[in-house]
C-alpha cells in the first residue's frame, strides 16, 4: 500500500499505530497480544520503527514480516533510520522491505545509537535525512515520506532553517510527513501554517502520544522537545500521588481531547505512538469512534 493512497481516496482521517520491535522473549509476548488488540480496531496502517545504524535491523524486519504475512490485514509502513549506515547497508535492508512487498518507507535520520558503544558511522553514510530520500528516491518506487517537529528539531538553532529542511526533505522525495507529538494542538496547527506558507503542500500527520506513566512523559519529552504544558503540569499534580489508573485514565482523556480538536480541524489521520502498548489507544480510538468523529 502506498500510504498517500489512503488520503487522496478517504475522506474521513486515517488511524494508525507505530510499534517496535520487541527487546526480549518476555516484551515478544505482550507484544503478540498488543498487536491483536491493535488490529481489532481495524487501523489504516501500522508503522515499525528502525534503530539507528542498524541496532534494530533484524527486529524491525522481522515484525514487520510478522506483521505483512502473519497478521493478515494489516497494511505496514516501514520506518528507515539511516544514520551510521552506508550506500551498501541501505540498499540491503530497503531490498529486504520490498521484497517482502512493503510499498511505504518513512525515512529519518536518526540519532547515535546509545548502547552501541564503540560503533563507528560509516564512512559513506548520509549527515541528513534529506541525502538519504535523495539517494533512495533516486533507486526505488517506493511511496516515501519523512519526520517534521512542529516544535522544531531538538538540534535546531533557527526554526526557519529546520523548515527549510524539510521543505529540502519534502523535495528530495518526501510525499508525506508525519509529526512528531505535542501536548498542545496549537504547534501543530502553527505548523502546518507555517508548512504551507513556504510551500510545503504534502499531507501532514498529526502523532498522538497518550501519557503512559510519568517517568516515560519526562524522558520521552526530554528527549524530542516536546513542551508538557503548565495544563499538563496542573492536571497531574492534582492527582492522587502513585494511581497509576488515575494517570491512565487522565492520559486517556487528555489525548481523546487533542484528537477531538484535530479531528475537527480537518487533518488527514490520527498516528498513535503506542510504545508498544494497547489499552490507551484501544480506548480513545473507541471513544472518537463512538462519537461518530471517526469511522
Ligand atoms: C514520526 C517519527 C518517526 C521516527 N522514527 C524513528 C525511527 O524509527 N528510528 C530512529 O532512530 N529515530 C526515529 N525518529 C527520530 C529521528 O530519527 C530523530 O528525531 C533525529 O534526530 C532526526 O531525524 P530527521 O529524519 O528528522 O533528521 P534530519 O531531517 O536530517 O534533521 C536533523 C537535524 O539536522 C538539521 N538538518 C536537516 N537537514 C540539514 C541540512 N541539509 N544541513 C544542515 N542541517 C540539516 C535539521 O534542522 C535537524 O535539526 C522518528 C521521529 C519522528 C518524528
Amino acid at each position: 500500500m502506498q500510504v498517500t493512497n489512503l488520503w487522496n481516496n478517504k475522506r474521513e482521517p486515517t488511524i494508525s499505530f507505530e510499534l517496535f520491535p520487541a527487546r526480549n522473549d518476555k516484551t515478544a509476548e505482550k507484544l503478540e497480544k498488543v498487536i491483536e488488540e491493535l488490529k481489532n480496531l481495524k487501523p489504516d496502517f501500522v508503522s515499525v520503527t528502525f534503530g539507528a545504524g542498524g541496532s534494530t535491523r533484524e527486529g524491525s524486519y522481522q515484525l514487520v514480516d510478522k506483521l505483512i504475512n502473519e497478521k493478515k490485514g494489516l497494511e505496514v509502513v516501514a520506518y528507515f533510520a539511516g544514520y551510521g549506515l552506508g550506500p551498501d547497508d541501505i540498499v540491503s535492508v530497503l531490498n529486504g522491505y520490498r521484497d517482502l512487498g512493503v510499498e511505504t518507507i518513512l525515512v529519518v535520520r536518526g540519532d547515535a545509537p546509545g548502547e552501541a558503544e564503540g560503533f563507528k558511522p560509516h564512512p559513506g553514510s548520509f549527515p541528513n535525512a534529506s541525502d538519504m530520500l535523495s539517494f533512495i528516491s533516486d533507486r526505488y518506487e517506493f511511496c516515501l515520506g519523512a519526520a517534521g517537529y512542529p516544535e522544531g528539531h531538538i538540534e535546531a538553532k533557527d526554526d526557519a532553517k529546520d523548515l527549510e529542511y524539510l521543505k529540502l526533505k519534502v523535495k528530495s522525495g518526501a510525499l508525506y510527513i508525519i509529526a512528531n507529538y505535542c501536548y498542545d494542538n496549537h504547534y501543530f496547527f502553527d505548523f502546518v501554517k507555517r508548512c504551507r506558507k513556504i510551500g510545503i503542500s504534502v499531507p501532514i500527520l498529526p502523532g498522538i502520544m497518550p501519557i503512559y506513566s510519568i517517568k516515560m512523559m519526562e524522558m520521552l519529552a526530554g528527549l524530542c522537545g516536546a513542551t508538557i504544558t503548565t495544563e499538563i503540569r496542573r492536571e497531574l499534580a492534582k492527582l492522587p500521588p502513585d494511581d497509576k489508573q488515575a494517570l491512565e485514565n487522565f492520559g486517556i482523556d487528555f489525548a481523546t481531547k487533542q484528537c477531538r480538536e484535530l479531528v475537527k480541524a480537518g487533518v488527514p489521520g490520527l498516528h498513535f505512538y503506542t510504545m508498544n502498548r494497547s489499552k490507551s489507544t484501544v480506548e480513545i480510538v473507541n471513544r472518537l469512534r463512538n462519537e461518530g468523529l471517526i469511522e
